[in-house]
């Protein structure tokens, strides 16, 4: 039942007023992601990524342009139903993960069901749950300074997921993790997106992009590549590696 324009950008544009004058940090491109796709965005540091996926994530406005998920345009939202489509929708990874640090990792993992109608020890039992999903079970409360940078990855993963959001977002999750950690965590993606989840990822590493089925690529805020666009081998046809298998 994928839908093949689950995401669909139509002439999306960003300038962004500070910059007012210079080149958009966005072109007007259009756009489409199935539902279930694996797509990797690659491109040079300042080539509109993050906007791009921020864009995508209800959380940046585009300066032009229409932005449909699940057939919802998700600007002409009020700014509450915006926040309550995020929360249903998405589950965003970012660099910085954002982990609190006095928080232990169940605890972060809960931070996103907050809000949701659930007895406290529902939350908790989801929570467990998306920790054991990332290979992490008992360490449950561990603080995010006793875990290596890639469980704290991890962590950061099975936070946007406990929602089981359909959309997952992560903006250079790797990036601050050294190759062999950057691909148990590119592992732990591919496993959501084999699970149903749709799932773009930022990466400058080419053979962490090369596991998944699309790579759109960006410079100066154009799509200046986009391989492997709506081909069954990008939608959940990705086999996840074994959890530990690169784990330091
Ligand atoms: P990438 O993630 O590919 O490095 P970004 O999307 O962060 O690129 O940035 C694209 C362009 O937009 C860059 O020129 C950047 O300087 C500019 N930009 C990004 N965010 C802002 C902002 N909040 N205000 C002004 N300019 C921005
Ligand atoms: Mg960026």
């Amino acid at each position: 039942m994928s839908k093949d324009d689950f995401i669909r950008l139509e002439g999306v544009g960003k300038i962004y007023r500070a910059a007012a004058g210079s080149p958009p940090a966005l072109a007007e491109i259009d756009l489409c992601v199935a539902e279930g796709e694996f797509v990797a965005l690659m491109g040079p540091s300042g080539s509109g990524k993050s906007t791009l996926l921020t864009i995508l994530g209800a959380m940046n406005e585009p300066t032009c342009g229409r932005v449909l998920v699940d057939a919802i345009d998700v600007y002409g939202l009020t700014d509450e139903k915006r926040a309550d489509f995020r929360h249903e929708y998405l589950g965003f990874v970012f660099q910085q993960q954002h982990l609190l640090p006095y928080l232990s990792a169940v605890e972060n993992i809960e931070l996103p069901l907050a809000v949701a109608d659930l007895s406290s020890r529902e939350k908790r039992a989801r929570a467990v749950a998306a920790l054991a999903r990332v290979g992490l079970e008992g360490k449950e409360h561990r603080l995010p300074s006793e875990l290596s940078g890639g469980e704290q990855a991890r962590v950061a993963i099975a936070r946007a997921v406990v929602n089981e959001p359909p959309l997952v977002v992560a903006d250079e999750p790797t990036g601050n993790l050294d190759s062999a950690t950057g691909h148990t965590v590119m592992a732990m993606l591919a496993k959501l997106n084999m699970a149903g989840h749709t799932v773009l990822v930022v990466t400058h590493d080419e053979t962490i992009a090369a596991k998944a089925g699309r790579i759109i690529r960006l410079r100066d805020g154009h799509v200046v590549d986009d391989s492997g666009r709506h081909s069954e081998s990008s939608r959940g046809g990705v086999a996840p590696e074994p959890v530990e298998a690169h784990e330091r």
